[in-house]
Formats: C-alpha cells, structure tokens, sequence
C-alpha cells in the first residue's frame, strides 16, 4: 500500500503525473479507438473464451494513428481522459504502451479486480466517479454502441467508432 497515495483518488485510477487538476475533459476508450485489438479478437470466438489470453496479447496491439491523433488533438485545456475495460493488471504494460506510441493520456482508468459488470455499467459508474471529481466531460469516444447509448443517456456528448469487434 502507497501511503503517499491521494486516498480520494480510486485504485483503478492512474493519473499522469503532472497531470492538470479535474476540469474539462474528453474520454476515450482504447481498444477499437486507441488500439488496434483486431489480431486477438479471434481469442473471444467459439466456445471457450480466451479473456486471460485476449487481454495479455493487448501489447501486441498496433496503434490506431487516428485515434492517437485524437487524443493528442484534444484541447490542451481539456484533460484526455482513457477509460477500458481492460483489467487492472494490464495498467503497468498499458501505460507503456501509450507512452512508445505517443498517446496523450492524463488519466488511464480500467477495470477493477473483481469488476464482473457489463462494460457499460463499469464505465457509466466511472462516469459519475470521474463527474464527482470534477471532471466535465465534454466527449466521449467509444467503438462499443451500447456504451455509446450509456454515454448519451447520461448526456455525454458520444462519437462512434466502427471497429468491426461487436456483431450488431
Ligand atoms: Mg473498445
């Protein structure tokens, strides 16, 4: 246990250092956005799923370079914010990954521990964390359209990306 941690600052959450204090922000997700996860969907098809080995191939993952872009044409004014479902024992080998591919992120959010919810309840929950922060989300960026529709529900402005992952 970190005694220096800021105890009001949830486990799962892994602010850059120097990172500017809550204020406008947009939030992005990263597999399908960020992260180019096509390699290891296959992982996820037929009747024993892969989760363990689907999330540790994620540092093979090849950068989107569009995605990327967006997180380092965000608002200089406006924190980037990533939030995944990923696990939380990929945070180490997530934020290197971010920093040899040049993604602007000022705070990673993942999955706690034990988190067994619907992605979209996970991210809705952090929604409100990330709101009761101070945090005012201008955006929000997700290849997932049921968490798309969660974010517009919560009246977040919402782009869709089409990753292909998800059968409609
Ligand atoms: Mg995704």
């Amino acid at each position: 246990m970190d005694r220096h941690r800021d105890r009001r600052r949830p486990a799962n959450w892994h602010p850059r250092p120097g990172a500017p204090v809550p204020g406008p922000a947009v939030v992005f997700d990263l597999d399908g956005v960020i992260s180019d996860a096509s390699h290891r969907q296959p992982l996820l098809r037929g009747p024993a799923l892969d989760w363990e080995g689907f999330f540790a191939a994620a540092v093979d993952d090849p950068p989107i370079p569009a995605g990327v872009g967006l997180t380092r044409a965000t608002a200089a004014d406006h924190a980037a914010v990533i939030l995944t479902a990923r696990p939380s024992w990929l945070a180490a080998p997530t934020l290197d990954w971010l920093t040899a591919n040049r993604v602007r992120c000022d705070l990673l959010i993942l999955r706690p521990p034990e988190d067994r919810r619907p992605a979209a309840s996970f991210k809705r929950h952090e929604l409100g964390r990330l709101r009761a922060a101070g945090y005012e989300i201008a955006a929000a960026i997700d290849d997932d359209e049921r968490i798309v529709a969660m974010y517009r529900a919560e009246g977040v402005l919402a782009l869709y990306v089409h990753s292909g992952y998800y059968e409609r």
